[in-house]
């Protein structure tokens, strides 16, 4: 399928526009996102139609709290990545070698997704998540025009690494993000994700801008990016950029992909929890069990608005998506 975003230079290279890597392709060749490759003149995507896996999962899990709570989305995952990150708990299909793509390749149309999303109960639409969506950008905006036929949800799982042209084709077509922010520090981008630091600030930003619903998800590696004093500078640009209403998920870490650091300790998750809800209002510890503070509680009143354990909602206390209590409106999308 032929790619948009990209402009040709005077040889027969291209360079593709989609992401701030600006890869300049040779014929043959592909992108660092590994599905993105110049062919005939034209960028073509391997992701178009192909997709990885397809799973039911609580809207919960991906991790969005404050929108649609309760309910089950439809995930879509395909192949490749626009970062390199070191850590990654999916690498199989996010750093896909040619025979895993044939492996776990499915070939489906937009329509027929919508068409199995529509057949799960009490579910609100799909999500782009497990691999980097924006390498997926033509597929993922033809499954979000069709599900916008059939008023259905979209979600957006991502590291945030686009360029501000291409999100804004995207702004209109999902109506909820969930980016993960990797540090507070370009080094780490540069050293750990192959990319840089303030082309994601600027995506979540322009995110914020668009009114579009927006949760950020954080991920402590000791000893990585675990510096409190960065952690606090991280949480004043949330809260002053953003606002203090801001979703954030702070996740714990367990090694994988032949990263050895270790598992995150109880106390960091303790210590960022304390820093982060100084200055913000929805703060959830994920990866982890501790109880109570899963919850969401009304920054107005105190009164506990959702009772969760793991990934289930079992009571909501709300009314019109404000709480029961003093009438604050938690929630802007709830059903
Ligand atoms: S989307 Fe892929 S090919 Fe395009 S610039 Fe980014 S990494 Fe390179």
């Amino acid at each position: 399928m032929r790619g948009k975003y990209f402009t040709r230079k005077d040889n027969l290279e291209l360079r593709c526009n989609l992401c701030p890597h600006y890869c300049i392709l040779e014929p043959g060749e592909k992108g660092k996102c590994s599905v993105r490759r110049n062919s005939g003149g034209n960028i073509v995507t391997d992701a178009y139609n192909n997709v990885s896996a397809l799973a039911v999962d609580p809207i919960e899990k991906k991790p969005l709290y404050h929108f649609y709570p309760g309910k089950n989305i439809l995930s879509a995952g395909s192949f490749g990545c626009n970062m390199t990150c070191l850590f990654c708990q999916n690498h199989d299909i996010s750093q896909p070698s040619g025979l895993i793509i044939d492996k776990r390749s499915r070939m489906i149309t937009a329509v027929d997704i919508i068409k199995k999303a529509s057949g799960i109960m009490n579910n609100i639409g799909i999500a782009f998540t497990y691999n980097e969506p924006v390498v997926w950008h033509e597929f993922m905006s033809a499954i979000a025009e069709e599900a916008k036929k059939v008023n259905m949800k979209t979600v957006m799982v991502s590291n945030g690494y686009i360029n501000p042209g291409p999100l804004d084709d995207l702004l209109p077509l999902v109506d909820a993000f969930n980016i993960d922010l990797k540090a507070f520090n370009n080094d780490f981008y540069r050293k750990y994700t192959g990319s840089t630091l303030k082309p994601v600030l600027n995506s979540i930003r322009q995110i914020k801008e668009s009114g579009r619903h927006l949760e950020i998800t954080f991920l402590i590696i000791p000893g990585h990016n675990d510096d409190s004093k960065e952690f606090e500078q991280c949480i004043s640009w949330i809260a002053d950029t953003l606002g203090k209403e801001t979703v954030l998920h702070l996740s714990r870490y367990f090694p994988s992909y032949g990263f050895t650091a270790p598992v995150t300790p109880f106390s960091t998750m303790e210590d960022f929890y304390r820093i982060a809800s100084d200055k913000l209002d929805f703060v959830y510890p994920g990866n982890i069990n501790m109880p109570g503070i899963m919850n969401t509680v009304c920054p107005g009143c105190g009164s506990i608005i959702t009772e969760r354990s793991g990934y289930q909602v079992n009571h909501m206390h709300t009314v019109d998506g404000k709480c029961s209590e003093c009438g604050k409106q938690i929630y802007d999308n709830f059903i």
